[in-house]
């Protein structure tokens, strides 16, 4: 496979943004899944992809993360927990279980962090929830991932994630299908995103050593 820049962004099936979120965890299935949030950079660069930054907005992000290395840092782990909290939550549903409450309050928890920055404003069309002091907090690329959780849990469309059963894959997604039979996460049998993340990483050494 050439490196094309379609290797470089992340590969979004899953059809609503927090589980494109939860598929940041390439290979779930296997014993070695491949992370793509190692430093608060990536994070940065996963949210562009889901277009949840503007271009400026992580710009700012950036800098103010090299200035709080500690809290950037810190926050990069608090992702993680908020996307394996909102995958033990949708796998939960998927085996018919009851989630864990431990889980929901990771995610209740950012939840009240991002409903407190949420303001109407007016839009282009009319009003709109707009968050406040997005480039002002590091954290704040996972309240729209806290409120599309929520969203979805609160919809009717809750008990439509499915998890792909490709080799090694684990990756969720909405089945919108009329007939609810989507099953796999994409065409390719999951087949290039394995080189997808490679190529991303060492693009981004190759970024590093500059
Ligand atoms: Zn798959």
């Amino acid at each position: 496979m050439t490196n094309t820049k379609r290797d470089r962004v992340p590969v979004l099936i899953a059809g609503v943004l927090c589980l494109d979120f939860v598929n940041s965890l390439y290979w779930r299935a296997t014993e070695t899944p491949i992370e793509w949030f190692n430093e608060y950079p990536d994070l940065i660069s996963w949210s562009q992809s889901l277009k949840i930054l503007s271009v400026a907005e992580a710009r700012k992000l950036l800098l103010n993360a090299q200035n709080n290395a500690a809290k950037a840092s810190l926050i990069t782990k608090q992702a993680i927990q908020l996307r394996e909290a909102i995958y033990q939550i949708f796998f939960a549903i998927i085996q018919e279980r009851l989630p864990a409450k431990a889980d929901f309050r990771i995610l209740n928890s950012m939840l009240g962090k991002s409903i407190s920055q949420l303001q109407i404003a007016p839009s282009a069309t009319g009003f709109s929830w707009q968050w406040q002091g997005v480039e002002s907090h590091l954290d704040s690329v996972l309240w729209p991932i806290a409120r599309s959780a929520a969203d979805l849990l609160t919809s009717r469309d809750w008990p439509r994630v499915g998890q792909c059963p490709g080799d090694g894959c684990g990756w969720l997604f909405l089945d919108k299908s009329r007939n609810h039979t989507r099953r796999w996460c994409a065409m390719e049998h999951c087949g290039h995103k394995t080189n997808a993340i490679l190529h991303y990483h060492r693009k981004q050494r190759e970024l590093a050593k500059r």
